[in-house]
């Protein structure tokens, strides 16, 4: 197949490599010269990597970065392409210039996809005249290596679109998952209380972050909240939280988190900084907690954000746990309250996308419905709304 990649940065570097490892040939476009080239040496490093681990051939490699073709336009990259796949700048306009542009140069029956984060599938669509051809394929970084495709469905989008994109996605060794076109899809706004929830505990005074991350991962999950933030990027994981908050007419169960601005506009950003809730060396190895952070360290006039509520440890990790795992149980039924996707789908998307060790249906049978309940409800009488049980929860657990 032919493909085109419009946007030659993080995500449309990896999505090349996952399309150039399936046989397709890719022509590759951005605003900046300088990035498909960047793209190049970062696909022919990472091809590199799967023949060290006797994964790919030499020639197979060479061979793959021959189908790799760097495009001067939009245009020139869409000509011929039956899918399209547009990993641009996560900016509304920017992405509805570039499907103007692409419904005017690709073949009548190409795909076109968005690997946007949080803007709305629909909005896109309309920027061109074939709205059922248009949809989400969310790929998650790194996009060569992770499973999960979130195929999203916008208004207008056909069946037959929706199905021609699974099987495109599963050419490439994915596994798709459809959700429809709302704010975060699945996995970013099922997983919101994963960081949502331990920042509230933290700015509370009720947990610190090495009791949070500890017994976050003793539960079984890959990472703590606080490790997880610092991994990705406080600002990064603001900026979803944001979008999705503003999504959902700025609900308080998405609020964001006061101290988490306060250290984006500190420039603690985490691991790609150097400081974040833990301190990292020159080689990026995740060493202690900030001061800020350190057990005990309130009142040990650890200056900065976080130094006011960072000593505290009254709850007791499996109580931790616990609420995380309520808050995004609730999440996940609110989810398919609104048709985002089913339950089997969002705990594959939660099992692959953020690697969590049961998604979150599994995880509320493990439970128990009553449990997950009661525990919603002490934490909607403590602090509002944000916690009220999903009706779709409440529905199962009366059934
Ligand atoms: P990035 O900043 O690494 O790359 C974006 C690239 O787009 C840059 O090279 C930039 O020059 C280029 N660009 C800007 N305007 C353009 C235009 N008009 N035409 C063509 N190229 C243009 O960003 P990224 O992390 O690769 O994210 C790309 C998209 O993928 C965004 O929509 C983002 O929300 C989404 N996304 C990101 C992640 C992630 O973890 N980084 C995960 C899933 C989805």
């Amino acid at each position: 197949m032919r493909v085109a990649v419009i946007g030659a940065g993080t995500m449309g570097a990896g999505i090349a490599q996952a399309c150039l490892g399936a046989g397709h040939g890719v022509a590759l476009y951005d605003v900046d010269p300088g990035a498909v080239e960047r793209a190049r040496e970062r696909i022919a490093e990472g091809l590199g990597r799967l023949v060290a681990k006797g994964r790919l051939g030499a020639e197979a490699r060479t061979e793959a970065l021959a189908r790799l073709s760097a495009a001067d336009s939009v245009e020139a990259a869409a000509t011929g392409a039956e899918v399209v796949i547009e990993a641009a700048l996560e900016e509304l306009e920017v992405k509805r210039s570039i499907f103007a542009r692409l419904d005017r140069a690709a073949p009548a029956q190409a795909l076109l996809a968005s690997n946007t984060s949080a803007l709305s599938i629909s909005a896109l669509a309309e920027a061109t005249g074939r709205p059922e051809q248009v949809l989400g394929l969310h790929f998650f970084n790194p996009a060569p290596v992770m499973a999960l495709v979130e195929v999203v469905a916008g208004e207008r989008t056909t069946a037959a679109t929706v199905a021609a994109a699974r099987s495109f996605a599963e050419g490439l060794g994915k596994t798709p998952v459809s959700c429809s076109d709302a704010p975060g899809f699945i996995v970013n706004r099922v997983n919101r209380p994963f960081s949502l929830e331990p920042l509230r505990m933290l700015t509370a005074g009720e947990a610190n972050v090495p009791a949070i991350d500890a017994a976050v991962v003793e539960a079984g999950y890959p990472l703590g909240p606080f490790a997880y933030l610092d991994l990705v990027g406080l600002d990064v994981n603001l900026a979803a939280t944001t979008a999705i908050w503003r999504g959902f007419d700025e609900d308080e169960r998405f609020r964001p988190s006061p101290l988490q601005e306060q250290l984006v506009a500190a420039g603690l950003l985490g691991r790609k900084t150097g400081r974040g809730f833990y301190v990292y060396d020159a080689a990026g190895r995740r060493g202690a907690p900030a001061a800020a952070f350190a057990a005990g360290a309130a009142g040990a006039g650890a200056a900065g954000p976080g130094a006011a509520h960072a000593g505290a440890a009254d709850l007791a990790p499996a109580a931790i746990v616990e609420r995380i795992g309520s808050a995004i149980i609730n999440e996940a039924y609110l989810a398919v309250g609104e048709g985002v996707a089913t339950p089997p789908e969002i705990d594959l998307a939660m099992r692959l996308g953020v690697n969590h060790p049961a998604g979150p249906f599994e995880r509320a049978g493990q439970l128990g419905l009553r449990r997950v309940i009661e525990g919603l409800a002490r934490l909607e009488s403590a602090y509002g709304e944000r916690y009220r049980v999903a009706p779709a929860l409440w529905q199962v657990a009366n059934a």
